[in-house]
């Protein structure tokens, strides 16, 4: 259950006070205008007035663009009577007057006397400095929570008894990063164990890594471990309205803090106001983001972490946040918390797997090797997926089957069967893939084919080929990596094969095979020309670098013209290679897009079938081929 926060109920009696004041004063105004501004002259219609001119009975009368006052005749021994009246838009009025002998000037814009001029220019400013007030006090002190709580942090609070449902059980396949916390785990529970000696405790502690892989999962589990406070915001959550506010915020989620210490201060999203000052702010709005970055500064160097706060924040781009963050005293510590790897993906299918009924046939052990490069996230929702399927099929547990097709769609989105293509683009589609299927197949390095289809998936692919590694590949040579390019220009290759031209389908292929030999050249030195040689800037520097967009080390202009023509040349010779393959296939290649459009997908034993009759290319036959 959420502690409500400290309630100020002197800052609310203060703007209670206020309204009182402003509303007394209007009703002591209205009270005292007759006294003020004299006694009120009776109105008449115009029509009146009018008639009262005609009849010659108006001795003179003031025009003035809102009200026409006026005095009647003088009777027998008393003056005449003043009235006024509303004036109605009349260009006649003038003559008319003038014609009835009656005496009259306009009269300027009333001004009003210096009382109601003093109150007019005074009043709006004194009601804007309160709220201003309302809101910059509410800021830093306590205050009720409701619509009004613009500055106040809103930093969730969990005490011990939610916070403590996570526990490090709940996270599993980030061991290292799991280790680490243990120790902060143990500064929470008994400070004591560490001032004593003298140890310095981390005051920040950064978890960097993808997206969906536990990092705020594992703070929760921290504070839960621990059973501490848990107060967590978003760094998205700072961006405020009006400059000043973020700051407050930060100023103000410390303040609690302190207040229920030993506790966990998790900033999520760390990067929305720790983007780097150097590189942030091109489109303006930077200073409220400068202003808060610098409150959050100031707070992690001004408390004294014996009292056992601890701030843990979360960032999936640890490069685009400002050095003085990790700088020492801040989050001088980080943690790495990367995606799974097999040992772990079958741990946290485990955890997941608890909480439906599976059926006797599912191995969990296989879904996880095929299921590399899921994050846990992934595969939370690939068994929440597989779970749909088979409630929706019917079943009384879920089936390997149910696991397979999820799988499918959290690799590549859900199917969109409504999305219909062209038979043209069909067409294209179909021989793209199974270009990328025939050249892959002979590849060295190359992962097993599982799948072809042309069922549009998503928004991206129109059609795609599954390529699933049967393990966790951290090691590949040269020969893998130049096979893994000709395979991604298969499709492309395909395409002007048999078409004579390229779509624009191939892009995100190119893009990849691009990059992938840029960095055999520049990371891993696999040119022969350039040598073993790093051309890339390394992680740390770039890390620590206020946000250099380069990551190429410093080259010389010849060193670039050579990078640039090795990779050209990596790319075109995987490109030929292509090429020669589906050419001297070319029956094979027609055959089986003619069977896809057909049918749509392959897979499996038929698929196997008829990838195993793919021919490679002998030296020999490939001098005519080629040309
Ligand atoms: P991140 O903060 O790194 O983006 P989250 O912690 O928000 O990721 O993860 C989202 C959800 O995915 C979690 O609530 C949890 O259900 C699941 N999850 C992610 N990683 C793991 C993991 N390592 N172990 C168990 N569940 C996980
Ligand atoms: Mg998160
Ligand atoms: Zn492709």
């Amino acid at each position: 259950m959420p502690i409500k926060n400290d309630s100020g109920p002197s800052r609310a009696r203060l703007i209670g006070n206020i309204l009182f004041l402003v509303a007394g004063l209007f009703l002591l105004i209205n009270l005292l205008s007759p006294l003020l501004f004299g006694p009120s002259i009776p109105k008449v219609p115009y029509s009146m007035f009018i008639h009262q001119v005609r009849d010659e009975e108006v001795a003179r009368a003031s025009v003035g663009q809102d009200q026409i006052r006026y005095q009647l005749k003088d009777e027998v021994g008393q003056p005449g009577q003043i009235l006024s009246t509303t004036p109605i838009f009349d260009l006649e009025l003038p003559r008319l007057l003038e014609e009835k002998g009656v005496e009259f000037a306009a009269i300027p814009r009333p001004k009003g006397n210096w009382f109601t001029n003093i109150l007019g220019w005074v009043i709006p400013p004194i009601i804007f400095v309160a709220v201003w007030q309302f809101f910059i006090g509410r800021g830093m002190g306590g205050g009720p929570q409701g619509a009004l709580s613009i500055t106040k942090s809103k930093a969730k609070i969990y005490v011990e008894g939610e916070a403590a449902k996570v526990t490090f059980a709940d996270v599993a396949g980030v061991e290292e990063a799991k280790a680490e916390l243990v120790e902060v785990v143990d500064f929470l529970k008994s400070p004591q164990r560490f001032t004593q000696i003298g140890a310095r405790i981390p005051r920040g502690v950064l978890l960097v890594g993808p997206p969906g892989t536990g990092k705020t999962l594992l703070a929760k589990a921290v504070a839960g471990e621990a059973g501490v406070t848990f107060f967590s915001i978003a760094g998205s959550e700072f961006v405020e309205l009006f400059v000043g506010a973020g700051a407050a915020r930060v100023r103000d989620l410390f303040e609690q803090a302190k207040k229920h210490a030993p506790c966990i201060v998790f900033i999520d999203e760390l990067d929305a106001i720790g983007k780097s000052r150097a590189t942030a702010g091109f489109y303006g709005g930077g200073d409220e983001r400068e202003q808060t970055l610098n409150q959050l500064l100031t707070e992690m160097d001004g408390f004294d972490p014996n009292i056992g706060v601890i701030v843990l924040a979360a960032t999936n781009r640890p490069e685009t946040l400002d050095p003085a963050l990790l700088r020492p005293g801040r989050f001088d510590r980080q943690v790495l918390v990367d995606r799974p790897d097999l040992s772990g993906r079958r741990a946290i299918l485990d955890i997941y797997a608890q909480k439906v009924k599976l059926a006797e046939d599912v191995d969990l052990e296989a879904l996880a090797a095929r299921t590399p490069g899921f994050s846990g996230a992934d595969l939370e929702n690939l068994v929440n997926e597989a779970a749909l399927l088979a409630a929706r099929n019917n079943r009384q547990a879920v089936a390997q089957e149910d696991f397979g097709e999820a799988i499918e769609r959290v690799v590549a989105g859900l199917e969109k069967k409504s999305r219909a293509l062209s038979d043209k683009e069909k067409t294209v589609v179909a021989y793209h893939e199974v270009g990328h299927a025939m050249v892959g197949v002979l590849m060295p390095g190359s992962d097993r084919i599982e799948k072809i289809s042309i069922i549009p998936r998503g928004m991206a692919a129109l059609g795609y080929t599954l390529q699933l590694p049967t393990e966790d590949r951290f090691l590949l040579n040269e020969a893998e990596l130049r096979g893994q390019i000709a395979t991604m220009l298969g499709g492309r290759a395909a395409e002007e094969i048999v078409f004579d031209t390229v779509t624009t389908g191939a892009s995100n292929d190119l893009q990849r095979a691009t990059d992938l030999a840029e960095r055999m050249v520049t990371t891993y030195g696999m040119s022969k020309v350039l040598g073993p040689l790093a051309y890339q800037q390394g992680q740390q520097p770039r890390f620590l670098e206020n946000g250099a967009p380069n990551p190429r080390r410093m080259v010389s202009e010849l060193t670039a013209e050579a990078i640039d023509k090795e990779v050209k040349d990596i790319v075109e010779t995987a490109h030929h290679q292509a090429l020669d393959i589906l050419k001297y296939n070319r029956d094979l290649l027609d055959a089986i897009a003619t069977q896809i459009l057909k049918i749509e997908v392959i897979e499996g034993e038929e698929l196997q079938g008829l990838l195993n009759q793919v021919k490679p290319v002998m030296d020999s036959e490939k001098i005519h081929v080629a040309v």
